[in-house]
């Protein structure tokens, strides 16, 4: 057991995983301090500008300055000599809900009948329930990569889904390390040319055809924001999976949007809506597991963990706001695309092709130009977090010369 004052947890978890290769993957990050400090002198973040829709306008919180202090940085104690394929560890670190509720500076609230934690302050709500894997953080459906615990009679989250997810979802600012361009955009249009992907016959939609016209729109919306856009395919063409990351990093790309739309032979009546995928940390199993099989139990874009967190958290938030569909969540997946790239990356799903009513939608132009708009506005807020996050650290890396 880790010492008692790190008031964490190991417990056994699965089978034995690799040891946790800490250059790339080790999250540096700040607490926030337990009660509130004096206004800080950090310059205030850029305003969103005009672009952003108001419905979706995410403010970006204000990080108080404070000393570094760095979380426990081993999260996993694994007692394999040699890497395995499972992306399981031997053992989990858990945090715990006061330890959760410092780091974040956030109020916690136990509801024993309910079973759910609640984390709060004005602006931030995360309510976590006993051994549930969903989370609502600010009203939005938020997928953890482990379930929750009960653990010294408090409600714990793993190391990793706190580190990875819920620290850069709601303190991005307190993000340390350095921080992604925002610069060069690709836009990956799923599937193409003998690859239609999923396919609704009666309404005549071809995804292959929706995912390009979506990213064509999108490319407008972006260059008129002032990135540099690129796209993997701007016809329709069969790209290979690994290609499309290749072509990213090929072009210096700081960002990385593949576009899909769903299908379920289940209740395909009923199936709806928009969920946003971002690339499944290391030793956590992805939403749907068949996507943890046969691959490595490290990749290259796990580099990005804390900032895939805000780019799909973005997103995903703008376009539930936007389109007023149900919210499928955020998850994680270990997507060929996302697996590779070297920059933030994300997937979105944006509607369900088996579904008559979502289809007829995702046919019409206007909806794929909503679409295009509710991605660019989730753009537009992550950089505005990013660039926040660089002011930040400007202001810290300056209050330190003095
Ligand atoms: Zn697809």
């Amino acid at each position: 057991m880790l010492p008692a004052a790190l008031r964490l947890l190991v417990i056994g978890w699965s089978t034995l995983g690799g040891m946790f290769p800490a250059s790339a993957a080790d999250l540096p990050v700040r607490s926030v301090p337990t009660r509130p400090t004096a206004p800080s002198s950090v310059p205030a973040p850029p305003v969103a500008a005009a672009v952003t829709p108001k419905a979706t306008a995410a403010p970006v919180q204000r990080a108080v300055s404070t000393p570094r202090v760095k979380l426990p940085s081993p999260e996993l104690r694994s007692t394999a000599k040699s890497p395995a394929a499972s992306p399981a560890p031997a053992t989990l670190v858990y945090i715990g809900a006061k330890e959760m509720a410092r780091t974040l500076n956030l109020t916690p609230k136990w509801d024993p009948a309910t079973r759910q934690l609640t984390l709060l302050d004005a602006q931030v709500t995360l309510v976590l329930e006993r051994d549930q894997r969903e989370t609502d953080l600010n009203g939005m459906r938020v997928f953890l990569g482990a379930p929750t615990v009960w653990r010294n009679g408090e409600l714990a989250v793993s190391q990793i889904d706190f580190q990875r997810l819920l620290l850069p979802a709601i303190r991005p600012l307190n993000l340390s390390g350095p921080t992604p361009g925002l610069k060069v955009i690709a836009i990956d249009p799923g599937h193409g040319g003998r690859d239609t992907g999923k396919v609704n016959a009666g309404q005549k939609v071809l995804e292959k055809e929706a995912t390009l016209d979506t990213a064509r729109r999108l490319k407008l919306l972006l260059e008129a924001q002032g990135f540099t856009v690129v796209l993997t395919r701007s016809d329709d063409r069969f790209v290979e999976l690994a290609e499309r990351p290749e072509i990213a990093t090929r072009e210096s790309a700081d960002l990385f949007i593949s576009l899909h739309f769903n299908a379920v032979e289940a209740e395909a009546t009923r199936v709806t809506g928009v969920e946003v995928y971002t690339m499944t940390p290391q030793f956590q199993l992805s939403a749907d597991r068949r996507l943890d099989d046969h691959v490595p139990v490290f990749n290259p874009g796990n580099a990005m963990d804390p900032w895939n967190t805000v780019l799909g958290y973005h997103l995903h938030r703008a376009l539930l706001s936007s389109l007023k569909v149900p919210d499928r969540g955020l998850k994680r997946g270990r997507y060929a695309v996302l697996r590779l790239a070297r920059c933030p990356a994300v997937l979105i799903e944006a509607g369900f092709l088996s579904h008559d009513g979502e289809a007829r939608r995702i046919a019409t132009p206007q909806y794929r130009q909503e679409i295009a708009a509710a991605i660019a506005a989730g753009v537009h807020n992550y950089v505005t977090t990013v660039a926040a996050v660089r002011a930040q650290q400007a202001g810290l890396r300056k209050a330190a010369k003095k």
